[in-house]
């Protein structure tokens, strides 16, 4: 069979029902999925806290990036190994799946071992040998929209690691470089209904990234859920202000957990829950 579009396993087309696969005893794809996090490990203390903070709200997915792709190369480059480890001890504690962003294809194996998902990069999503070895690596992939990549490409990115064998791809929408410059990236809250529409693959959004702005990350969190995101990203952090990566759109502890009520009421409203079970848990 061959599909009207340019890419082929991942479109409607193949496949008309939503591919749904579990990670963590949460069935991404059908459940709304909630990651949150540091933007990077800094620290013991740093990850202990947050990672504490999450799971008592219930949260099942910790982000917290140990290699960290950044624009200056003066910048905080992160922990890496040592990051894993400590991002993987704090998951540990709690019964959290980790998700950490993977830079290069020499660096997989490592990934592996110590993270759930492995994250892919607005700046590595046209890193076609990375995709093709990711087909190969045996975990789900968090594939983030290329800052200036079409709807088109990105799929096509998508298509790269479901043809190398692995069909656990989440697509990640995290906002596009435009003339704007108010916000970080401009959002594209559209293309969540319409790669839903394209693709069988789930679709969740990072609300930190697409702003730079923490102020801005609740409302656009919610606009991603009731536009039918199956779940959303967001970075978190005891002291934002303090952060080594991305502070300014990283939410307060209390933020997050103000902000999680509204979203499950959102989310209920087309009866797709977030999986987590806040009821069950005491702060
Ligand atoms: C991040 O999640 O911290 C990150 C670097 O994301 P992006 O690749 O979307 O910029
Ligand atoms: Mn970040």
């Amino acid at each position: 069979m061959s599909t009207r579009q340019p890419y082929q396993l991942v479109s409607r087309e193949w496949k008309t029902e939503d591919t749904v696969f579990e990670i963590n005893g949460v069935h991404i794809g059908r459940d709304r999925v909630m990651i949150a996090g540091p933007c990077a490990v800094e620290n013991q203390e740093q990850i202990c806290t947050i990672t504490e903070f999450l799971s008592k709200l219930g949260i099942r997915f910790l982000r917290g990036g140990a290699y960290k792709p950044r624009t200056s190369p003066y910048s905080f480059q992160g922990l890496k190994t040592e990051g894993l480890i400590l991002l993987r001890e704090a998951a540990d504690k709690y019964g959290m799946a980790v998700v950490s962003e993977i830079m290069s294809e020499d660096k997989i194996s490592e990934l592996v071992e110590y993270a759930d998902i492995l994250q892919v990069g607005t700046r590595n999503m046209q890193n076609y040998p990375l995709l093709r070895a990711l087909g190969k690596a045996g975990k789900p992939i968090l594939l983030k929209r290329g800052m200036s990549s079409t709807i088109e490409e990105w799929l096509l990115a998508a298509e790269y690691i479901v043809s190398s064998g692995n069909e656990r791809v989440i697509l990640c929408e995290r906002g596009i470089r435009t003339f704007e410059n108010a916000t970080r990236n401009t959002l594209d809250i559209a293309a969540i209904p319409l790669v839903k529409s394209l693709s069988h693959l789930p679709v969740i959004l990072d609300p930190s990234q697409g702003t730079g702005i923490r102020d801005l990350v609740p409302a656009v969190s919610k606009a991603a859920i009731a536009a039918g995101a199956d779940g959303l990203i967001i970075e978190v952090h005891n002291q934002p202000k303090e952060a080594l990566s991305d502070g300014d759109q990283s939410l307060y502890l209390d933020q997050f957990a103000d902000m999680l009520p509204v979203l499950e009421e959102i989310a209920k409203l087309d009866n797709r829950r977030f999986g987590y079970t806040r009821e069950k848990v005491r702060i």
